[in-house]
């Protein structure tokens, strides 16, 4: 088994000296074959060639430099499509993570797909930190269907499959459990250590719940109706439709039956304004549908996954 360890940086000079120090002796320590991808996410300060200068004297660092701030999410991305081990395990780049946790992480990894850490005893603030995560990770927990206590640690073990076939966009790497379990993965999750930031700044504020939160909507959304849009755009468009005509249906025999006027009535705007809605939604879930062929029968991509097949060899 050979592993890749993905570390995101940026503007963390004053952590990279240590993190290398302490990555080095937890994954020697294992006695397996590794190799440790720093990725540079386009930093400002001396990080890149910090880094550059551990690359030059370890054999198994790799440095991967961004070219501009991508982000973290575009940062693990980036690692783990040049990550070249069976196992790729992910941790923060400012020592918050404790990297000698990763050998209870992969001890675990053999009868699962994903292992998850699980920051039990937080040291972050309060109030701008951990009161949002326990909120959010209850919220995707429900939205998704998948339960971890802490979807924003970083440090995590993945089998090699699991990433390799992942498309990351946005802010979504603390979703990779979660949209990995539409290929039907096994997760575990382990309490790890945390550990306060001792030097640099943290890179997010309180809005990024706010950007969680659309990201969890996308998640959801493609979660359960990325091969069938017309069933989520559908029901909605048909109820609107239905009660926009049997409205306008009613205001049609009152003025045929009793005469009344009905051109000033809000309920005809109602009326109309449902049956357009309707038709709208189930144009843009038809719509959905034709782009769902084009993306999979273009590009070949399948709408399921196998694990094996077992079959006799035809003579
Ligand atoms: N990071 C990154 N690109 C960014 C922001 C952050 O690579 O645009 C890295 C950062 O250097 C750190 C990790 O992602 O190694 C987590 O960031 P941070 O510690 O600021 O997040 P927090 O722990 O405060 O949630
Ligand atoms: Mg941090």
């Amino acid at each position: 088994m050979t592993i890749s360890v993905v570390i995101p940086l940026y503007n963390e000079e004053e952590n990279v000296a240590e993190l290398h120090r302490r990555v080095k002796s937890a994954m020697d320590g294992t006695g397996k074959e590794y190799e440790v991808i720093f990725v540079d996410d386009g930093s400002t300060d001396r990080t890149l060639p910090l880094l550059q200068e551990i690359q030059s004297a370890d054999r198994n660092a790799v440095v991967l430099s961004l070219r501009r701030n991508f982000g973290q999410t575009a940062a693990f991305a980036a690692g783990f499509d040049y990550a070249r081990g069976d196992v790729i395990v992910t941790l923060d780049g400012d020592l918050q993570n404790d990297p000698d946790d990763i050998p209870k992480l992969l001890e675990l990894l053999p009868e699962n797909d994903i292992v998850s850490g699980w920051r039990k005893k937080r040291k972050d603030p309060f109030l701008s930190r951990r009161l949002p995560s326990v909120m959010a990770n209850w919220l995707i927990s429900k939205v998704t269907g998948v339960t971890l206590h802490d979807y924003g640690c970083s440090l995590k073990a993945y089998r090699r499959e699991v990433v390799k076939n992942l498309k990351l966009y946005g802010e979504m790497h603390r979703f990779i459990p979660a949209v990995a379990n539409w290929y039907g993965v096994k997760i575990a999750e382990v309490e790890t250590t945390h550990h306060p930031r001792l030097r640099g700044k943290s890179k997010y504020g309180i809005s990024r719940t706010v950007r969680v939160v659309l990201d969890l909507i996308t998640v959801k959304f493609l979660q359960s109706f990325s091969t069938k849009p017309l069933q989520f755009f559908g029901p909605i468009g048909l109820l609107s439709g239905i009660i926009g005509l049997l409205i306008s249906f009613y205001l049609t025999v009152e003025k045929v039956f009793s005469g009344r006027d009905i051109g000033g009535r809000p309920l005809l705007l109602l009326g109309a304004l449902l049956i357009i809605v309707g038709i709208q939604f189930m144009g843009m879930g038809l719509l959905g549908e034709m782009m769902v062929r084009v993306y999979h029968e273009t590009q070949k991509k399948p709408i399921y996954v196998i694990k094996k097949v077992s079959r006799h060899e035809d003579k």
